[in-house]
């Protein structure tokens, strides 16, 4: 098959998965099946008809708007469906079709319902953090056999433990830190109500990327996602006097960044 024809289904394959990734943002916090019932509306809660839920082309058909109560569709749900799609794509032709294909998919997924659950909600669900802490690990033990069809090559496996423990210790242990030293002996007040300055969705989103991309990139995703979150969050506070933003997407941004740059990355900063 020719590779453009190849690319194509890749495309659309990813368009769909985003369709359902958009199920699982708009359900998982509020602790709905991601299975039943099918997709509905989210203000007139009319079930949308398969003919309406095609990923880009109902977006544009509709021009936007619920069929039925003329209400407007959240532009989210048509960038999630491309930066899925697109990320496939990208996955493909960076890798082909094989392990390495799926592994980074199934990472990107649970990166784009974390990131975006975390900028409505404010929360990571655990489902998709220490669920995906235990995939990318389960993973990490295929990949160890795939090396050495003669036995068990220990490196990628070790490689995922220690990043679930170093990525999820550096982000628990700062922010334990943080809070000790703003709260207790400075004694300042609560931040927009919190009193703690590091959420357990973040530890556990680090642990998961660590699980995924290894020790090395779970620590420099931790160093390189303030340097995004300093940029959105002085924004935040000059625009809507927030002080608080959610970790999550610059912690995946980063991840994602470094999953295709972390060996130039790494060798720009030690000269290896
Ligand atoms: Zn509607």
């Amino acid at each position: 098959m020719p590779d453009t024809i190849i690319k194509i289904f890749v495309f659309i394959f990813g368009s769909i998965v985003g369709s359902f990734l958009n199920v699982c943002i708009y359900r998982m916090p509020l602790e709905q099946s991601i299975v039943k019932p099918r997709s509905f509306c989210p203000h007139c809660k009319k079930p949308i008809p398969w003919f309406d839920n095609i990923p880009f082309i109902s977006y544009f058909i509709l021009r936007g708007k619920c069929r039925f109560c003329k209400q407007n569709i959240s532009l989210r749900y048509f960038l999630i469906e491309l930066i899925t799609a697109g990320a496939f794509l990208l996955f493909y032709v960076r890798y082909g079709l094989g392990f390495d294909f799926i592994l980074y998919n199934l990472f990107v997924c649970l990166l784009i319902v974390a990131t975006f659950v975390d900028i409505a909600h404010r929360i990571i669900p655990d489902e998709v953090s220490l669920g995906g802490v235990v995939i990318g690990f389960i993973l990490s033990i295929y990949r160890g056999i795939g090396l050495s069809p003669l036995g068990l090559n220990y490196r990628p496996i070790l490689d995922s433990l220690l990043g679930i423990i170093i990525g999820g210790g550096i982000i628990y242990l700062t922010g334990k830190a943080f809070d000790l030293i703003y709260f207790k002996l400075l004694k300042k007040g609560p931040i927009d109500g919190e009193t703690e300055s590091m959420g357990g969705g973040d530890v556990k989103l680090l642990a998961m990327i660590g699980a995924f991309l290894g020790w090395k990139i779970a620590l420099l995703t931790f160093f390189m996602a303030p340097m995004f979150g300093a940029v959105v969050g002085t924004a935040n506070l000059l625009i809507k006097k927030q002080h608080t933003i959610p970790y999550g997407p610059f912690l995946s941004l980063a991840a994602i960044i470094n999953l295709f740059l972390a060996d130039t990355i790494l060798r720009l900063l030690f000269f290896i």
